[in-house]
């Protein structure tokens, strides 16, 4: 797989040159025995930081610290990076505030680990450590926490919600009772971690093809009221349901916008959301563009006013409003095939004329062009797109002669 490749080979020769042992460990040891690409590749050491960027650096590889105080520094061999950590063990545990030291244990640095699939290493020569049955558990689609999972959430919080993103993308089955037995009973504490933390698992949790299945077990278990409240209403998650089997969106935040409530609440629910889980601006505005459209897309509108509603929201966002209000409906996919051609076409219709055309014709740079092109603009989408460029300066002009002759 993945983890064979040429500059992962070179990274670990590299720090085992003198003896000591350097291998893949966590998520990408077990995404690569599931055969899948691995989001990022981590690679553990029992070399101290210092030493793992003196070797590399020797080699002739680049390194940068990224996280020197917990043992971290990142190899970037041409579009690849590696993750370098020494072996940590907790030396006092206590919520996220535990104490880690460097250590040489590869079995301490595992149990630190949060499920027993996460907890494997790899060798370069393809040798598999497991020390907590992560295979079988693997093979079974269980979750399960190393140790005690009460224990394993109250030393960090975010393990809950990692518990359910690892459990809608590699769960078979009802989850283990015990853990969704802590999970239920903790989940109050969410409200203490930090957005972006939530923000990073709940993503990759509605990214996955079981989003709705495991949102609807967490919200009857009263745990995603502490997550997301905004989040929680029932018809929604028909509505999201429907958003994957029957269209098929699988952009995490067009299925987070189809869970918070439609109408008039949209608005403030998507700002909410965007609050909590502090969301940068460009993510802020797609989720409320998709939630709220400040237009309606209804299919059933007549052609002229959807390609209005279609002009003002783009192409991408017109999409994914469209396809959200038909999972909210219960329409069929193929009625919307022909919104979404036009949604297509449209790309290929841009408006004819330019700020330039404008300044061309004598009038000063300004916020006069800026208003004059949006009028021009509103009246081609009023004239159904179809005036061509020859049509559109002659309307400039017209405009342009009848201000200047007004007082
Ligand atoms: P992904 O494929 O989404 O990257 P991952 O398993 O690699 O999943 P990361 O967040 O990249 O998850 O973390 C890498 C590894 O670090 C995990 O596999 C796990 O061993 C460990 N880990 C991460 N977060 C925690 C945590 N909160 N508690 C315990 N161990 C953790
Ligand atoms: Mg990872």
């Amino acid at each position: 797989g993945p983890l064979a490749s040429v500059a992962s080979r070179r990274v670990l020769q590299s720090l085992m040159r003198t003896g000591q042992e350097a291998r893949f460990v966590g998520g990408c040891v077990r995404d690569c025995l599931l055969e899948i690409q691995a989001a990022d590749i981590d690679i553990a050491t029992p070399l101290p930081p210092e030493e793992v960027m003196r070797r590399l650096k020797a080699d002739g590889i680049r390194v940068v610290p990224t996280g020197l105080k917990h043992g971290t520094v990142t190899a970037i061999i041409g579009n690849e990076t590696f993750e370098i950590t020494t072996l940590r063990q907790d030396v006092e545990t206590f919520g996220r505030s535990a104490r880690v030291a460097f250590t040489d244990d590869w079995l301490a640095d595992a149990a630190r680990r949060d499920f027993t699939f996460n907890a494997m290493s790899l060798t370069v020569d393809g040798e598999l450590y497991d020390p907590f049955g992560g295979v079988p558990d693997l093979t079974a689609g269980r979750v399960r926490f190393i140790g005690d999972a009460e224990t394993r959430i109250r030393e960090d919080v975010l393990r809950l919600l990692r518990f359910f993103r690892f459990y809608a993308r590699l769960g078979k089955g009802p989850p283990d009772t015990a853990a969704l037995d802590a999970c239920t009973r903790l989940a109050p504490l969410v409200g203490g971690l930090s957005g972006e933390r939530v923000r990073e698992e709940l993503l990759k949790l509605l990214a996955t093809d079981r989003a709705a299945e495991v949102w609807r077990i967490m919200v009857d278990q009263g745990i995603m009221e502490h997550v997301l409240p905004q989040a929680v209403a029932v018809d929604r998650l028909a509505a999201l349901d429907r958003l994957e089997w029957m269209v098929g969106e699988t952009e995490p935040l067009a299925r987070l916008a189809a869970l918070l409530p439609a109408g008039p609440l949209a608005h403030s629910a998507a700002e909410a959301v965007a609050d909590r889980l502090r969301f940068s601006n460009f993510q802020r505005d797609r989720l409320a563009a998709i939630a709220a459209p400040v237009v309606d897309v209804h299919p059933d509108l007549p052609f002229k006013s959807r390609r209005i509603a279609l002009h003002r929201l783009g192409p991408e966002i017109y999409r994914a409003v469209l396809l959200l209000s038909a999972a909210a409906m219960g329409t069929p996919a193929f009625e919307l095939f022909e919104p979404l051609a036009e949604a297509s076409a449209w790309q290929e219709i841009p408006f004819p004329l330019r700020g330039q055309d404008i300044l061309d014709r004598g009038l000063p740079p300004g916020p006069e062009v800026g208003r004059l092109m949006g009028e021009l603009e509103r009246w081609w989408i009023a004239h159904d797109f179809q005036p061509d460029r020859d049509a559109c300066l002659a309307e400039l002009e017209r405009r342009l002669v009848q201000s200047s002759s007004s007082p």
